[in-house]
């Protein structure tokens, strides 16, 4: 990484990220560690460290670091979880997963950005990766329950099949809205019910598969 790169991480870890309540060791650990300009465009390569979405192939974006780190942090990992997550992307909320837990399940509909996101994965040695191309909205009932599930992706509803498959004591994230107007929103299962919690405002692309109508 060239001197210039290294100055806007440090500068987001320091700004974007600590100043703004991102805490946890672990979380701030990984993010230094893994290298978001691999993860972006080469074109954009310069402002891989901007705290700001990017737009990646397919009309998709890989997402704010402060959001990633505040989502990363609400997930409460420990290295001993298994995580589901919807919508691979870029694959860089991925690999930090995969840094945080013990495994991860990840799946992409566009083939050609999970094929993309694979091959940095490899780069970067993630050997707890399973990534699958398909519709996330049904989960992946394979390797179900889960202890951790997180959909990068909006929708008016949660889809069922994945607080189905949520396990008990789990944790669930996910934007909850319309295109403008998004709750990033937390989910638990507590005693088989599920407590649900704000924590505020975000805008993601949106989910797009077989989804349940919206409140
Ligand atoms: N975490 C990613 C965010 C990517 S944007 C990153 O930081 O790079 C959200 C992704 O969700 C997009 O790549 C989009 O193609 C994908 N997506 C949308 N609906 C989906 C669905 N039903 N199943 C799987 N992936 C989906």
């Amino acid at each position: 990484m060239n001197a210039e790169l290294q100055l806007a991480k440090r500068k987001m870890l320091r700004e974007h990220l600590r100043r703004r309540g991102i805490h946890d060791r672990r979380v701030l650990q990984a993010i230094q560690d893994t290298p978001r300009e691999r993860f972006v465009l080469p074109e954009a390569e310069e402002q891989a460290y901007a705290d700001t979405a990017l737009g990646i192939d397919c009309g998709q974006t890989i997402s704010q670091p402060y959001i990633v780190a505040l989502m990363t942090e609400a997930l409460n990992l420990t290295g001993s979880e298994k995580v589901l997550e919807i919508g691979t992307g870029s694959g860089y909320q991925t690999a930090l997963l995969a840094a945080l837990a013990a495994r991860v399940v990840s799946i992409e509909r566009h083939a050609e950005l999970s094929a993309q996101a694979g091959r940095r994965l490899a780069e970067l040695g993630c050997s707890n990766v399973r990534l699958e191309i398909g519709d996330g909205t049904r989960g992946w009932p394979e390797e179900a329950p889960y202890d951790r599930i997180l959909v990068t992706a909006a929708a008016e509803a949660c889809p069922p099949a994945l607080l189905e498959q949520l396990a008990e004591g789990g944790v669930l994230l996910m934007p909850v809205g319309g295109p403008g107007d998004q709750d990033l929103v937390r989910w638990e299962k507590r005693g088989g019910k599920l407590e649900r919690q704000s924590l505020g405002g975000c805008r993601f692309v949106p989910l797009v598969g077989d989804l349940p109508a919206g409140k």
